[in-house]
């Protein structure tokens, strides 16, 4: 069998859609928020049993304090340089979750926690493998190695390294990301992100015997915060917010300590390194208070190179077959895509599921653009 025409692949695709719902519900219904090893476990041991029966070479990478990275490799006869295909297993969701807002289709959509960010994704992954490997024989077109992570709400930090390491070894990388809006744009260009700590430490005095001799730390983070946020400049995409305030303690006594936890996002790495230095050079105002800054960017950005760019006029040229037009979209948000695309390898991102309302309770994916979804995911695999 040789791979069909970009329609009869959409075809297939929409043959499949029941098969495909099935292995969206089957991932659901298994709840898996990083923070519950064993959960996420569960749903690694059976993608491991799903991607092992259509011949993967299954490698589990154990992790102490999350779920186990799932990597899946797919031989080939060509020796030609893998591709990555990138997702992850965990959600936002806490256990339990699924009884408030439980697993269901209904208004052309599928609902549950996690469905759209980004279980759809490696849903479709899978069958578009399956589907490969039918049309060539049971090896497919080029090598693909599949890596799935347990950790990529909570920053990555177990799975980084590895994802790093695989994506160097590969000629591009396709993360299963959800698409950005309706029309289900990929994504070219991501944000990068940073969380940091100030810390303010002033001079305790009793309010009402020594006021003048106590320097409020909470006073001074409060004119560091508006420091912070005139450091925001929404046409370069530089964005900082304090998400968190703490300090004082008893309304009598001028407060000796406070502190903000505050996300930075840039767009390029430059800016990201110029508002670092900015932070770390921040200066108390009044000079019997100590500021101390800490934190740096997590998530360098994705900045859309002209090899980001190229990968999308590929994928674009796959949806022009499939008679319809992709669009391309930069977006706020973080994902693994930021870590490969940083190290120079082509990434596009935002190949999964068309929906809406990622990490919130009206989360879901519309059915009718999941074949689009698998035909375009395997026309590119064919296409590079
Ligand atoms: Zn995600």
């Amino acid at each position: 069998m040789i791979t069909p025409s970009a329609s009869a692949q959409h075809r297939h695709f929409q043959q499949q859609q029941s098969a495909i719902l099935d292995t969206i519900e089957q991932l659901v219904t298994l709840e898996s928020p990083s923070d519950v090893k064993a959960a996420v476990d569960r749903v690694s041991t059976v993608l491991a049993s799903r991607f092992g029966e259509l011949g993967g070479k299954v490698t589990v990478h154990k992790a102490e304090k999350f779920g186990n990275h799932l990597q899946v490799d797919f031989p080939s006869r060509s020796d030609r340089p893998r591709i990555l295909l990138l997702g992850h297993m965990d959600t936002v969701y806490p256990v339990g979750t699924i009884s408030k807002m439980p697993f269901r289709v209904s208004k052309g959509r599928v609902w549950g926690p996690g469905v759209f960010d980004m279980k759809s994704g490696i849903a479709l992954a899978l069958h578009v493998i399956e589907s490969l490997l039918q049309w060539n024989n049971g090896a497919l077109p080029k090598p693909v190695t599949v890596f799935l992570v347990s950790d990529e709400e909570v920053g990555s930090t177990s799975s980084r390294q590895i994802t790093e390491k695989l994506a160097q070894q590969s000629e591009a990388v396709l993360v299963l990301e959800p698409a950005a809006g309706p029309n289900g744009a990929v994504k070219t260009a991501r944000k990068g992100i940073g969380e940091y700590t100030i810390r303010v430490d002033g001079v305790a005095a009793h309010s009402g015997l020594d006021f003048q001799k106590g320097h409020s730390a909470v006073v001074e983070l409060s004119r560091q915060i508006l420091r912070l946020s005139e450091m925001v400049d929404l046409k370069r995409g530089t964005t900082i917010n304090v998400g968190r305030i703490s300090g004082g303690g008893r309304v009598n006594v001028v407060p000796a300590e406070a502190s903000a936890v505050f996300d930075l996002r840039v767009r390029t790495k430059k800016d990201g390194e110029r508002v670092h230095r900015k932070l770390m050079s921040l200066r108390p105002v009044d000079q019997k208070c100590k500021i101390k800054v800490t934190g740096a960017l997590n998530r360098p950005p994705m900045e859309r190179t002209a090899a980001i760019a190229a990968l999308y006029k590929k994928a674009a040229q796959v949806a022009t077959e499939l008679g319809w037009k992709l669009e391309e979209a930069a977006v706020g948000g973080g994902s693994d895509g930021n870590f490969t695309a940083a190290l120079g390898v082509p990434t596009l991102d935002g190949l999964g599921a068309v929906g809406d309302g990622a990490h919130s309770a009206h989360e879901s994916v519309l059915i009718s653009e999941l074949p689009k979804r698998g035909a375009l995911l395997s026309g590119l695999i064919s296409s590079l």
